[in-house]
């Protein structure tokens, strides 16, 4: 094996990975737990919402032309021939020129009215009511179907359902709805060097930083990480997480021993066990990246250096995710802004850079990919297309807000 990397474009390997996408599963989830759940199918509207004509306020149903003109000084007198009750249309009332009903916030129109005048712009004075504000035709009334008509489509499959959207669902009728199921996603970090964050490094020792960083992001993006702890730079402990892994989950990820040196085992691991696909990408930090396959899942070896292996989760494993859950409306943010200094670049390979922003001018961090600080001190990153020899000072660049 030759101990250079013979790269291929982030566009090829992202197409590589799609290609082998396990397929989107779904499962039916009560709303009130849909929040942040990718929706799997369309979701009409099962009758017009709201069903009747409704006050918004508490005041009196009238016509809107009874009340032209009236003020303080010369208020509408109109007759109250009704109160309406919560739930309950009164089907008989019907209101004639000249009269008017109590109805309360939420109460069903009576025919003939057009218009609710506030409470506070009344006066009861036995079976009179005075009004003095005039009320426009349709003033403080929700029309039937205003919000949904009864088979619109209220969403599409592919979106991230928020808080509210759970609230709508429940208007819609929709106790449960069918959302992408959430895939397994094993993390294993590797390197004999390495230590869980409890424990206080000895001399060469590294805490193990990327797993719960991955897991995180992992969790965050609407996945269920499993975290299999630290493997040491053994084949026979690689072959045995792996044949632990690869069953439990839906997707693989590995970090560290990547590369191409001789005590590196991830590639050649993943070839024993199944097939190596992608061995360096041209992407600058993260070009030691391994796509794979064991048993039909896609398995990742990410560089081990966390800000390497946090931009190849973001450039490479998550278009894989976006698949596997089918989502239309992808969780990244991103913001315009301007450049305050020129970035230089190699031609020939997609550089992410961490970028700091003060309003909307960023700026570059620029650090080793071994540094943890700019991953936390930045807002997010800035992409380089692999065709441009670096980006100007003044020019308007996409941030990839973290
Ligand atoms: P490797 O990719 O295994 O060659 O590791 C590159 C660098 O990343 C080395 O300095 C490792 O100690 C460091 N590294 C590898 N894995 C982790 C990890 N899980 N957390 C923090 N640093 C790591
Ligand atoms: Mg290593």
């Amino acid at each position: 094996m030759s101990r250079f990397f013979s790269v291929i474009p982030v566009a090829d390997a992202v197409t590589i990975v799609l290609g082998i996408a396990p397929q989107p599963v779904t499962e039916m989830v009560p709303v009130e737990s849909a929040s942040c759940r990718i929706l799997a199918t369309g979701v009409m509207a099962d009758s017009d919402i709201p069903g009747f004509d409704r006050s918004v306020v508490d005041g009196y149903a009238v016509r809107a032309a009874d009340t032209a003109g009236a003020g303080d000084a010369i208020p509408a007198l109109l007759t109250c021939t009704g109160r309406i009750s919560m739930g309950q249309p009164d089907g008989t009332l019907s209101l004639i020129p000249g009269t008017c009903a109590y109805i309360p916030t939420g109460g069903v129109l009576p025919a003939g009215a057009d218009a609710v005048v506030m409470v506070e712009y009344t006066e009861e004075a036995g079976e009179t009511v005075l009004v003095k504000k005039p009320a426009a035709c349709g003033e403080n009334v929700l029309l039937r179907d205003e919000d949904f008509k009864k088979g619109e489509t209220v969403f599409s499959p592919g979106r991230r359902l928020s808080p509210q959207d759970a609230g709508v669902l429940a208007a819609c009728g929709c106790g449960a709805v069918a959302v992408a199921r959430k895939p397994v996603v094993g993390i294993i970090s590797t390197g004999n060097e390495l230590v869980p964050a409890t424990v206080v490094p000895g001399p060469g020792q590294v805490r193990d930083a990327n797993a719960p960083m991955l897991a995180a992001y992992l969790a965050d993006y609407g996945c269920i990480p499993k975290v299999y702890g630290i493997v040491r730079d053994e084949k026979e402990a690689f072959e045995a997480v792996l044949k632990k892994a690869v069953p439990e989950c839906d997707v693989v990820i590995l970090s560290g021993g990547s590369s191409k040196d001789d005590r590196d085992m991830t590639a050649g691991t993943i070839a024993a066990m199944g097939a190596v696909l992608v061995h360096g990408i041209a992407i600058a930090p993260g070009k030691p990246t391994i796509v794979g396959r064991i048993e039909g899942k896609p398995v990742f070896g990410l560089p081990g250096h966390p800000a390497s292996a946090f931009v190849v989760l973001i450039a490479i494993v998550r278009p894989l995710l976006d698949r596997m859950l089918s989502v239309r409306m992808p969780l990244q943010r991103t913001k315009q802004a301007t450049l305050s200094v020129n970035i230089p670049s190699q031609r020939g390979r997609e550089e992410y850079v961490r970028v700091l922003l003060d309003g909307s001018v960023a700026t570059p961090l620029f650090g080793k990919s071994g540094l943890l600080n700019t991953l936390v001190r930045s807002s997010g990153l800035v992409r380089i297309p692999a065709g441009a020899e670096g980006l100007e000072q003044g020019c308007e660049v996409e941030v990839i807000l973290w």
